[in-house]
């Protein structure tokens, strides 16, 4: 027999051995596909990888009294099963991980099988601390429904993956976004695991918490001796079936704003200025966005004519149209409609000392939907420019603000001929888009800025690659930057 045949024969072996024991000790209570339905869910990415999935197993929630004991049970039970033939297991929450691998395992010297956990979907809100206790299926639409069927006024945790990503699952990549709680994990206050053993993990203090609803665990991240939560993340260490987290109380106001800088060499100048609004601002000013105009651009153009942003030529003519700078720093202000005030009236003062901003722009949500009325009462052929940048205006405030959507989505499918017919429920890795995220941490200095975006800029177009440079500002002193390599 050829290997391959042989090693194809021995995975479905396997997983008719695991699926048997897994059916008998749940009781039936995990859907189980087959290596070929499980590449047909999980297999499509965004990064032309291919990896060998033997099965998947997809715990279903129990809406039994105590139903969550019976689903981390079920968990063991699959860990169990798995060890006893020696196969890995790759943990999804929902399975988007687009541009780091989406739901494939990194690992491709064996069959793994995908452990599936999208369909554990309770909340639990604490609404006096503002602290949510959530499952891993339990997406940023899902949660924002939630908090606006409890009317509470609190942000869910977004990021520019949109609606349909899990909270859980990008708490685990340490991922970020652009909300007051930027940092992700950092607000991440519990973890309750499965271990490789099949033994349940949570904090020591959660032991000796005799609250009703665990609220001294809930509410202090550091537990009790060597902090341990954290080894769950970025690892496959263990099976996080859920976590709590802070949440952003959303404040009376919340104004974004906007700084455009002409020239090239005014990232230079504007750069301490932004580690300036943090420092100074901090809990006022959430994090800071730098983005190049190539960035701005794949974001605000539709790409009908496979145009091309490694052309400078192009990039000038674009710029010139959408009026787009040749960097833009991109803020928000939260706070009450004082504070705000007043720390707009700061950020103002400085600017008039710094040559770098050419214009800059604040506006909330209320002066966006004014400005949006108006523009309704025209016919549509009017003002299509304008309306175009009070819709993308409208989105990304929406994001500032903890409300999720799919506005930075399009980015993905620059490259990709086949354009879904709606920007809605969009999918990169299954409409076949090529992203790869570079995401290098950047010493927060000019001179190490510089050499940064020179090479990106050098080696992307070297390999005919958009260099679309995004610098994110987590803190003063720490910078991360995204750069999408998109491809077809
Ligand atoms: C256009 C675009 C914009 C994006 N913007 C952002 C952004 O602003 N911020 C950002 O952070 N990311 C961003 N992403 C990247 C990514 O899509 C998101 O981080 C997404 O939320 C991760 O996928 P997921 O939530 O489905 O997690 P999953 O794919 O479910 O999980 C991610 C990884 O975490 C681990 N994991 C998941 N669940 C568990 C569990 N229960 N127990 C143990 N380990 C687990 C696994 O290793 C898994 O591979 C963006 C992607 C695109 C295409």
């Amino acid at each position: 027999m050829h290997s391959d045949n042989k090693g194809n024969k021995q995975t479905t072996d396997i997983f008719s051995l695991i699926t048997k024991q897994i059916q008998q000790l749940t009781k039936g209570q995990v859907t189980c596909l087959d290596a070929k339905k499980a590449l047909n869910r999980y297999g499509a990415n965004t990064m032309a990888i291919s990896r060998s999935i033997g099965g998947a197993f997809i715990v279903r929630q129990i809406s039994a009294d105590h139903g969550q004991a019976v689903e981390m049970a079920n968990i063991g039970h699959i860990v169990t099963a798995a060890n006893a033939y020696g196969t890995p297991l790759q943990v999804i929450s929902s399975g988007q991980n687009w541009g780091y691998g989406t739901a494939m395992p990194t690992d491709d010297s064996r069959a793994h099988f995908i452990l599936d956990l999208s369909e554990l979907k309770r909340i639990e809100l604490n609404e006096q601390l503002g602290i949510v206790w959530l499952q891993p299926g339990v997406t940023q639409q899902n949660l924002r429904d939630y908090l606006d069927s409890c009317n509470a006024a609190l942000m869910v945790p977004v990021t520019g993956a949109g609606p349909s990503c899990s909270i859980v699952g990008n708490a685990l990549e340490r991922g970020y976004g652009i909300t007051p709680h930027a940092d992700h994990f950092a607000a991440v206050t519990s973890i309750q695991a499965v271990l490789a053993d099949g033994s349940h993990y949570s904090s020591a203090i959660a032991s000796l918490d005799l609250t009703k609803q665990n609220i001294v665990d809930m509410s202090y991240k550091w537990g009790l001796g060597p902090y341990l939560d954290g080894i769950f993340t970025q690892s496959n260490l263990g099976i996080a079936t859920s976590m709590s987290i802070r949440l952003a109380h959303e404040p009376e106001l919340v104004e974004s704003f906007y700084l455009f800088c002409a020239e090239e060499s005014d990232l230079e100048r504007v750069f301490p200025l932004v580690q300036q609004l943090l420092r100074d601002f901090a809990g006022v000013v959430g994090s800071i966005n730098i983005l190049d105009s190539r960035r701005m651009l794949s974001m605000m153009v539709t790409n009908a004519n496979g145009l091309s942003l490694c052309s400078q030529t192009d990039v000038d003519r674009l710029k010139q149209e959408y009026k787009v700078s040749q960097w833009t720093c991109i803020g928000s202000l939260y706070g009450s409609a004082r504070v705000v005030k007043a720390v707009k009236k700061e950020i103002k003062r400085k600017l008039k000392g710094n040559t770098a901003v050419k214009r800059s722009l604040f506006i909330s949500a209320r002066e966006i939907a004014i400005a949006n009325q108006f523009i309704d009462l025209l016919p549509d052929r009017v003002l299509t420019g304008p309306r175009r940048q009070l819709a993308a205006l409208e989105k990304t405030t929406q994001i500032m603000r903890g409300i999720p959507n799919e506005v930075a989505l399009p980015l993905a499918y620059w490259r990709n001929p086949d354009k879904p017919k709606q920007l809605q429920m969009l999918n990169p890795a299954k409409d076949n888009c090529g992203l790869l995220w570079y995401a290098p941490l950047i010493p927060a200095t000019e001179d190490k800025i510089r050499e940064f975006v020179d090479m990106v800029r050098t080696i992307c177009l070297k390999f005919d690659i958009e260099p679309l440079i995004t610098l994110t500002t987590i803190k003063h002193d720490c910078i991360d930057s995204t750069v999408p390599l998109l491809f077809n």
